[in-house]
């Protein structure tokens, strides 16, 4: 068999289970999920909140280990690509530090990273160099509290970005900004992929967002998260002028629609389920 490529992920059998706030209760994220992601492209995951995606980033990012299955990124086992320092993962909130400047944050990663795998260390031009891609130039010396959410995400991005990471991880990132920031930071990353090419793993429940971005939309089902429709999308990225007023966007936001849907009417028939023994359980009692 040849080589997988060091930026291909593959899911195999892959299962999370947690302990639930009771001592005797289980919370299932995930099931049995089989998922082989290909270099170079942009796999978007999207479901009814709670039905795993943050669980499955953190599996493939190897910062948590499955119950069942595994996990390979290329022929490395998670933990190992973790080491190797083969991801970057932009998550919902930006989590800068306070106290060191803007260029400092986006360093940090880096030097770390050098004491880690002996990769060459990012020099300042990287750094400014990717700052002034995100749209950061000037802001180099600035406090991470001085900048809007929209600027500190892009942070985020450049941090992320600048360690040329194989697979990127991005858990929501950009839900907690507002829709017109949104729209530049989703051309934001996509000049970024563009340039880079890694391997990119995106999570969201904005369906406008996914069918944008994504070569790829998984759609998992309510816990536990199942993928229930892995829709090819594709669309031109950055979005040209008038693409969402496209029958090609139309339909690929209809059938997306359509999955999670299904998605969320099953969630509603686990939880009804659910009520019901609890309802017959109680009743018992
Ligand atoms: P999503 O990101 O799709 O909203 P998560 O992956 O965060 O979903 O969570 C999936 C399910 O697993 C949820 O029901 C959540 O409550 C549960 N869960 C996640 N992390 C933990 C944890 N560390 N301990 C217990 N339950 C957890
Ligand atoms: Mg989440």
């Amino acid at each position: 068999m040849h080589e997988p490529s060091p930026a291909t992920v593959r899911c195999v059998g892959l299962g999370r289970t947690y302990r639930g706030s009771r001592r005797s209760e289980q919370v299932h994220a995930l099931d049995a999920l089989d998922l082989t992601l290909e270099p170079e492209t942009i796999t978007v995951l999207i479901g009814p909140s709670g039905c795993g995606k943050s669980t499955l980033l953190r599996l493939i990012g190897g910062l948590d280990s499955p119950t069942t299955g595994e996990v390979r990124i290329g022929n490395r086992t998670a933990d190992e690509a973790r080491q190797a320092k083969q991801f970057g993962f932009v998550p919902q909130a930006p989590t800068l530090l306070t106290w060191r400047s803007v260029r400092d944050n986006v360093r940090l990663l880096t030097e770390v990273n050098v004491k880690a795998s002996g990769k060459a260390s990012s020099t300042d031009a990287d750094v400014d160099a990717m700052l002034a891609a995100v749209g950061l130039q000037g802001f180099e010396s600035a406090r991470p509290s001085t900048l809007s959410g929209g600027m500190a995400q892009r942070v985020a991005l450049a941090r992320a970005f600048v360690l040329g990471a194989d697979v990127l991880l991005l858990d929501e990132p950009f839900a907690a900004l507002d829709e017109m920031t949104r729209a530049e930071m989703r051309r934001l990353l996509c000049e970024l992929w563009t340039a880079h090419r890694s391997t990119v793993v995106f999570s969201t429940h904005d369906l406008n967002e996914a069918v944008l971005l994504a070569d790829r939309v998984i759609v998992l089902s309510g816990r536990p998260g199942r993928i229930i429709a892995d829709i090819a999308v594709g669309l031109p990225r950055p979005t040209p002028e008038g693409l969402e007023d496209s029958s090609a966007f139309g339909e690929a936001l209809r059938e997306v629609r359509a999955a999670l849907r299904a998605a969320q009417h099953q969630t509603t028939a686990q939880h009804q389920t659910r009520e019901r023994y609890q309802t017959t359980v109680g009743g018992a009692q």
